[in-house]
């Protein structure tokens, strides 16, 4: 199905994994705060590594661009050495990323993205669901049951979607690869998502809902995503990293609102 009744603000988020030092990460954030402090018709968030999120924080303040979490534990606190709970978060960030497919390569359960998601959103945030197939799953004819299955796990429990949940459809062969979803399968993959949240919570939290591309976005491919009619905007990795390659995404997606 394709939704597109509802006029949904485009969120582009920038995943810088685990990149930069303390003086790489502060020189970005100087110049995206730069090219994108005043930005309209876009949602933007970038997502530092933990230890430079508070930076993020002070030096964004007032102005457009949000601040997300790569990641999140359930708990609020205890002993869980490592680990950095929604709570804590939430007093830097705004938007958490959840269901990453490197998370889940790590080890992350279901079960696990579930508890995550439900933490950001009792502890304020705007949790980003990233879910995706494999290449493998993907040809064997499966994307659509692993989608479904991400999905509905994550989403174990609740009976409307939250507004604040923003989901990113991430195939896993894209991600880093420089092998990107063509705009054609990028629709086609979010708007079976779409149609999943119709099923599951109805016409209008399908309609409302943003759902994100992600998986080798770039300043030249973007054109092809902002168009089409179910894509609200990407999840970008390694080009988030380039202050012009994640403006130019953001004015691309930008314009599309103008
Ligand atoms: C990501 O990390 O979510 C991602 C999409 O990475 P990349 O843009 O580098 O493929």
């Amino acid at each position: 199905m394709t939704a597109n009744a509802v006029p949904r603000r485009p969120v582009v988020g920038g995943n810088w994994k685990m990149n930069l030092d303390r003086a790489g990460a502060r020189a970005l954030l100087q110049v995206l705060l730069d090219r994108l402090g005043g930005i309209e018709g876009v949602e933007v968030v970038v997502c530092p590594p933990s230890p430079w999120l508070a930076d993020a924080h002070d030096l964004l303040a007032g102005s457009a661009i949000r601040v997300g979490a790569q990641n999140v534990h359930w708990e609020p606190s205890g002993a869980y050495t490592g680990e950095v709970s929604a709570a804590m978060l939430a007093g830097v960030a705004e938007y958490a990323i959840v269901g990453h497919s490197e998370r889940r390569w790590a080890g992350e359960t279901g079960a696990e993205t579930n508890r995550k998601l439900r933490a950001a959103l009792d502890a304020g945030m705007r949790p980003i669901l990233a879910v995706g197939e494999r290449l493998e799953e993907s040809r064997a004819g499966r994307t659509y049951s692993v989608l479904h299955l991400q999905l509905n796990y994550a989403l174990r429990g609740f009976e409307t979607l939250p507004p604040e949940v923003i989901v990113a459809y991430e195939p896993v062969w894209a991600i880093g690869t420089g092998e990107a979803a063509t705009p054609e399968i990028a629709q086609e993959r979010c708007a079976m998502v779409r149609g999943m949240i119709e099923e599951r919570f109805g016409a209008a939290a399908a309609a409302a809902v943003r759902i994100q591309y992600g998986g080798s976005v770039t300043a030249q491919n973007i054109a092809g995503y902002v168009g089409q009619p179910d894509i609200d905007g990407a999840l970008v990795g390694g080009a988030s990293l380039d202050a012009d390659a994640f403006a130019a995404i953001c004015r691309a997606v930008a314009a599309r609102t103008a």
